[in-house]
């Protein structure tokens, strides 16, 4: 059977005022579905716990997006047990089977794309466009690892005279996926749907600040068709149930997206190896970046300044991949801080469900007070070229007006600490290969940019800039799967490349069989 080809999910044009109406009309639908409960859903079943998570819009902090059952300890070894005994069908069940049911997922979240958006906008305050991608990713995920696991189900045979080889791949058990809030159906869905079609059973911990999406994914999976006890809505504190998934005996596999000190924690507890745990877990994890994007002296400056600002700002600079460093050589850096500081001012700080909405608010009161706080740092560090409050809308939600530091010291906190959210730091550099060593000097290798005109300075860029995603002249966030695989190093995490071709292999083992024929 021919393979079928990849293509990514294209993004809605929101320029067409048919596409804006019909995202005006998916707001005012979900806004009359505002302030409902979801259960935990384990085995199939719902789960009430007499505790709840209540879920806010960012946007607008008085108003409840749902509330989620919080799980406790007994409900995170029931859902334990429960994928246990789900997993010997799910792993016998044919990989075409499974993949189908990717595909059935992906339908049904491209037939309510605009609904999913505005669950987004309203839950995790993503301005429409961010939203959108956001969908678009889940979708790609699906169609990508659907089909990345029927190629991956084809042994591989080595035959010889009375000798017969038999090499495959099969899952490894009962999957906890532990996901971050930033990208609440497309990193989710990732990690879910990879678990799922290479044959494991799933426990699914979203975000404390992004559940309700969760739910909705955990429906969608349920009506493509996931057997009961496949894929378990566990909703929870992390501090809470997350050291019980990490340690529990039973479970194989963790796939974690999200901050660096839980990552490294969940990577010791996992390590642990308890008496009578017949495996060594396997951890995937996905963790923080301090990315910079070098402008060299030649580049265009309007396309590193619109570089710059969109990889800092865009969706408030809580991306993974945002932009927090710029390192600009000292022939051009006058012009380009003005430029930059220009271009920033010009930047609509807004709630994330209005059109023009340029910077959204960050997802919660803890972010913001530790985004203002890292800023006052900042300012006995460097100089404030840019940076202000955000008036009004400061009694309305967790909004944070975007910042630009310049003259930046390379070992300040403000250019070594990942801060995520909308504050940018500037360094000057005398040359490229002072820019190089600024650039390299994190204990991040995430992603990183050049914005330059010359031929041979972008070729040392790309040998000596060691970073997992290196982007030449745009901007430094919107990995798309297949064309970008995503991921870093160092302690940007461990686990190969989301959305590309090594990434089932990580949820599998594999086994060879020898026949003497
Ligand atoms: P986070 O605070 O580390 O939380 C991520 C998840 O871990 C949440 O579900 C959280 O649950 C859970 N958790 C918290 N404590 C835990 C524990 N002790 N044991 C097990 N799980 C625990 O990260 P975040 O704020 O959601 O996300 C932002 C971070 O993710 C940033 O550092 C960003 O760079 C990183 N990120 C990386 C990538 C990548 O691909 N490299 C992509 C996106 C984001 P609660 O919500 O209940 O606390």
């Amino acid at each position: 059977v021919a393979e079928r080809p990849f293509t990514n999910e294209p993004p809605i044009d929101f320029s067409r005022e048919a596409n804006q109406q019909r995202m005006q009309a998916a707001l005012d639908q979900v806004r009359g579905q505002l302030g409902r409960g979801y259960p935990l859903s384990i085995g199939g079943k719902p789960v009430e716990t007499g505790a709840w998570i209540e879920s806010v819009n960012p946007s607008h902090a008085r108003q409840l997006v749902g509330q989620v059952a919080a799980a406790g300890p007994s409900h995170t070894l029931q859902a334990i047990e429960t994928a246990k005994r789900a997993f010997d069908s799910w792993r016998d069940t044919d990989v075409e089977v499974r993949a189908e049911i990717l595909r059935k997922a992906a339908a049904i979240i491209r037939q309510r794309r605009f609904e999913l958006a505005a669950w987004i906008t309203l839950e995790s305050a993503k301005p429409w466009r961010e939203s959108d991608g956001d969908v678009a990713e889940a979708i790609d995920f699906l169609e990508y690892y659907a089909t990345g696991m029927e190629r991956l189900a084809h042994s591989r045979h080595r035959n010889l005279p009375g000798e017969a080889n038999e090499t495959f791949y099969e899952p490894r058990g009962v999957a906890v996926v532990i996901a971050p809030w930033n990208f609440p159906l497309a990193i989710l869905t990732g990690m879910v749907s990879a678990a799922l079609v290479t044959g494991n059973t799933v426990i699914m911990k979203p975000a404390e600040q992004s559940p309700v999406i969760a739910a909705l994914l955990q429906r969608i999976l349920e009506e493509a068709g996931v057997p009961a006890g496949v894929v378990n809505y566990l909703p929870g504190v992390g501090e809470v149930i997350g050291p019980i998934l990490v340690q529990h005996p039973d479970v194989a596999l963790i796939a974690f997206t999200g901050s660096l000190g839980v990552g490294l924690a969940i990577n010791k507890l996992a390590g642990e190896t308890p008496q009578g745990q017949l495996h060594i877990k396997k951890v995937i994890a996905e963790l923080g970046g301090k990315n910079a994007m070098i402008v060299d002296g030649d580049a265009d400056l309007d396309e590193a300044v619109k570089g710059v600002v969109d990889s800092a700002f865009g969706f408030a600079g809580q991306k993974c991949s945002a932009g927090s460093r710029a390192i600009v050589l000292e022939p051009i850096y006058d012009r380009f801080v003005e430029r930059l500081v220009e271009a920033t001012k010009a930047l609509t700080v807004a709630p994330a469900d209005e059109p023009g909405c340029g910077v959204p608010p960050v997802i919660d009161a803890e972010a913001r007070n530790r985004i203002l706080k890292m800023i006052e740092v900042g300012k006995s560090e460097a100089k404030l070229a840019f940076g202000g409050d955000v008036g009004e809308l400061a009694n309305e939600g967790f909004y944070v007006a975007p910042h630009v530091f310049v003259d930046v010291p390379p070992n300040a906190s403000l250019a070594q600490d990942e801060i995520f959210g909308p504050v940018l730091a500037v360094t000057k550099a005398a040359n490229l290969d002072e820019a190089l060593a600024i650039a390299n000097g994190t204990r991040f290798a995430l992603t990183g940019g050049i914005f330059s005109r010359s031929p041979q300075n972008i070729a040392t860029v790309k040998r000596k800039f060691r970073v997992g995603n290196l982007y030449v002249n745009r901007k430094i966030t919107g990995a798309l799967v297949d064309r970008q695989p995503f991921g870093g190093f160092r302690l940007s995490g461990i686990g190969s490349k989301a959305g590309g071709p090594d990434y089932l292999l990580q949820f599998l083992l594999p086994r060879t069989i020898t026949e003497n024929t």
